[in-house]
């Protein structure tokens, strides 16, 4: 049933792009519906399985394809998982994948569109203050580059659209595909 195949929607944007609070209204959402669920958000990886990893390409790189190689390991037993890490590369997003897709999974992108002008007037963690200021040196968008993804499956214009209307056009993505099921209609 197609319900129980696992899939990984990766989350691709800048910093305070909106990926993090994306994740946290979708993850109950798909439980509600009846998936399995895990999320593997960026900046909790680097605590615990990518903890010691920096900022260069090649740590970049790395702390992804971790994600990724996690991700499809819980996707190929029937897990709906969530990644909300920046992931930078388009090469490395797509190694993730093909990994993901050999097993059987759907890989569903999903582009949080904010540009850098708009995530820096939010600036919800004050990160592009500091990274004007030099003291984040590699930051993506400032310094460090970001390869948005070509043909992502969904595209959330989150710099200039509210939260609820980016989670509608994931949801319904998803529904489309029947990855979810779609809610009882109460009458
Ligand atoms: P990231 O995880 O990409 O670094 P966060 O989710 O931590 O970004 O921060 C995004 C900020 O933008 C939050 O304060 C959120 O409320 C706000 N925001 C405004 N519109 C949207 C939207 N459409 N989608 C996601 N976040 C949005």
């Amino acid at each position: 049933m197609s319900q129980e195949k696992g899939f990984v929607i990766w989350f691709t944007g800048l910093s305070g792009a909106g990926k993090t609070t994306l994740t946290e209204e979708l993850a109950p959402l798909l439980r509600e519906r009846g998936r399995k669920v895990e999320v593997l958000d960026g900046d909790v990886v680097r605590t615990n399985l990518s903890k010691g990893l920096g900022f260069s390409k090649e740590d970049r790189d790395t702390n992804i394809l971790r994600i990724g190689y996690v991700a499809n390991l819980l996707a190929r037993n029937g897990v709906a998982v969530i990644t909300a890490a920046i992931s930078p590369y388009r090469d490395i997003r797509d190694a993730n994948r093909r990994l993901i897709e050999a097993d059987g999974s759907d890989f569903v992108e999903v582009f949080a569109a904010a540009t850098v002008e708009q995530c820096e007037a939010r600036d919800v963690k004050g990160l592009y203050a500091e990274a004007r200021a030099g003291k984040r040196p590699g930051f993506t968008g400032i310094d460090d580059p970001y390869e948005p993804p070509l043909h992502p499956e969904v595209v959330c214009e989150t710099g200039r659209e509210p939260v609820a209307e980016s989670l509608r056009t994931i949801v319904d993505f998803l529904e489309a595909r029947g990855l979810v099921a779609t809610p009882a209609v109460v009458r």
